[in-house]
């Protein structure tokens, strides 16, 4: 992956790409001792952020082409003979627990119970994903005058995104400073959805002085836990966003919940405000959700308590907090100019909404693409994996069974350097993003059905499902909650899929 970097000769080459994106290449140019060059380097998904907005297309299609092939060119970082390995151990494995194969065996104690269930679900979806993609394809092709290759979807997408929907993000940022969307965003919401109040305690002392820490209180005043926030980027911090537990609430000995929410926002200078971008106000609401499985649980057992429950559905309580962010009483409270005090425009609001199934058929058929690969190199037999020699053959059949393969949208994540099925813990667990956003969908649509952002609304969620952890079977929780079984249709009309 390393040496697979893009260097690049000459200036006039990154036209397109802001100061600091040039800045940094340079930067790592010079690492490398290359200086006075420039280095675009390869990040871990099927293409790369800067073919968003780089102009020179031969250049595009260069880091593409090599984002495509990491750890997949025959030297001593090739990862298809520990990938063919891996694949045979863990089928061997499942043997050895009675199953046939390791999907199955990973998926025995999910709440899809068995791969046939998860296909099921993915092929009701995957048929509706391509035609939109090929759609869009369609699309893209028309505002760049010619045919659309992976590496120019990037670039067009965001040139008709801004054509169609008037979406500057950059302009949006100064509505969306971290106080105002923590206190009259997160806090907000989950005051009037569950009661509950947040009160800063700058005298606890904390693991970090940057992290902070909040009484979390009941309307009636009994306490609830305390939640940390742990919101700026340092070098000792790991990279992304998450919400971990200090402290399991259980009733057998009596403890509150202890839950931190660490972001890594870039520090702004001392005494400037903290200005999110959309995506970063996006992920606060959501790592929020998961903070509030955590500090609204009321179970016996600290084992099954707050977001101890299965991985296909871990997603989905925080995904739900999402649908607040652009709620109108939310947004009015927390979106304001953090300078003027200006409301952030109604016209933005309802763009961000009319975008938001914008390149969802890109976006679906690249992640099923890669759900199906996870499921695939799973659902062998030890004898069948025995036999695998051709690794990428492996995977364009099992794009192409699917009815997904469509050169303009490589899939998510190629066999070769898919880390969350080899490195991370999500072997045959790729597919549960989807699957739980099926349960936030129905779930988006009862708040809508009974009014929304309502305390009522909100002690029926907690009663049901959120305070209930993993003490209750989970899609006897969801039964509980909804009043009947998941439907899919709320999903794919979100993603614009019916
Ligand atoms: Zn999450």
């Amino acid at each position: 992956t390393n040496d697979l970097a893009v260097l690049v000769q000459t200036l006039e080459e990154l036209d397109g790409l802001s100061e600091n994106e040039i800045a940094s290449a340079a930067a790592a140019a010079k690492d490398r001792g290359h200086e006075g060059k420039w280095l675009i380097g390869m990040v871990n998904f099927s293409g790369n952020p800067v073919l968003d907005s780089l102009t020179n297309r031969e250049l595009r299609k260069k880091i593409m082409q090599e984002s495509l092939v990491k750890a997949n060119r025959a030297n001593e970082n090739d990862n298809k003979p520990v990938l063919l390995q891996m694949v045979n151990l863990r089928a061997e494995r499942a043997k050895l627990f009675g199953k046939n194969t390791h999907a199955e065996h990973v998926i025995a104690v999910q709440t899809a119970e068995h791969p046939d269930n998860v296909h099921a679900m993915l092929r009701k979806i995957a048929p509706a994903a391509v035609r939109n993609a090929k759609a869009e394809a369609e699309d893209l092709k028309k505002s760049a005058g010619h045919e659309i290759e992976s590496w120019d979807w990037g670039f067009y997408t965001e040139q008709v995104r801004l054509e169609k929907y008037n979406i500057d993000t950059s302009k949006m940022r100064p509505y969306f400073e971290l106080e105002s969307v923590l206190k009259n965003g997160v806090f907000f919401a989950a005051n009037k959805l569950f009661g509950i109040t947040f009160k800063e305690r700058p005298d606890l002392t904390t693991y970090h002085p940057e992290a902070r820490a909040f009484e979390v209180n009941n309307e009636d005043g009994s306490k609830v836990g305390l939640f940390i926030g742990d919101f700026y980027t340092r070098d000792s911090k790991r990279g992304g966003a998450w919400m971990n537990n200090l402290v399991d609430q259980n009733f057998l000995f009596n403890q509150l919940p202890v839950v931190v929410n660490n972001l890594n926002i870039p520090k702004p200078p001392a005494g400037k405000p903290t200005l999110l971008t959309y995506d970063e106000t996006t992920t606060l609401f959501h790592e929020f959700g998961h903070a509030l499985h955590g500090l609204l649980s009321q179970v016996k057992y600290p084992r099954v308590s707050g977001t101890s429950v299965q991985r296909d559905f871990v997603e989905f309580p925080s995904q739900v907090n999402e649908m607040w962010i652009l709620w109108p009483e939310v947004v009015e409270n927390y979106a304001r100019h953090h300078e003027t005090g200006e409301k952030l425009p109604q016209e933005w609001i309802d763009n961000l909404k009319a975008a938001s199934t914008f390149n969802e058929g890109h976006a679906t058929t690249s992640y099923l693409a890669a759900a199906i690969l996870d499921l695939a190199w799973h659902s062998l037999t030890s004898e069948e994996a025995a036999k695998v020699t051709d690794v990428e053959g492996f995977e364009a059949q099992a794009i192409k069974d699917y009815g997904l393969e469509f050169a303009p949208v490589p899939t998510r994540y190629r066999s070769t350097y898919f880390s969350h099925i080899f490195a991370g813990g999500y072997s045959s667990g790729y597919y549960g993003y989807i699957w739980s956003e099926v349960l936030d969908a129905d779930t988006v649509d009862w708040f809508k059905e009974n009014g929304g952002l309502q305390r009522k609304n909100g002690e029926h969620f907690k009663n049901t499902l959120l305070g209930r952890g993993g003490s209750i079977d989970s899609m006897q929780m969801f039964r509980n909650f909804r009043g009947r079984d998941s439907k899919i249709e709320p999903l794919l009309k979100r993603r614009g899929l019916l």
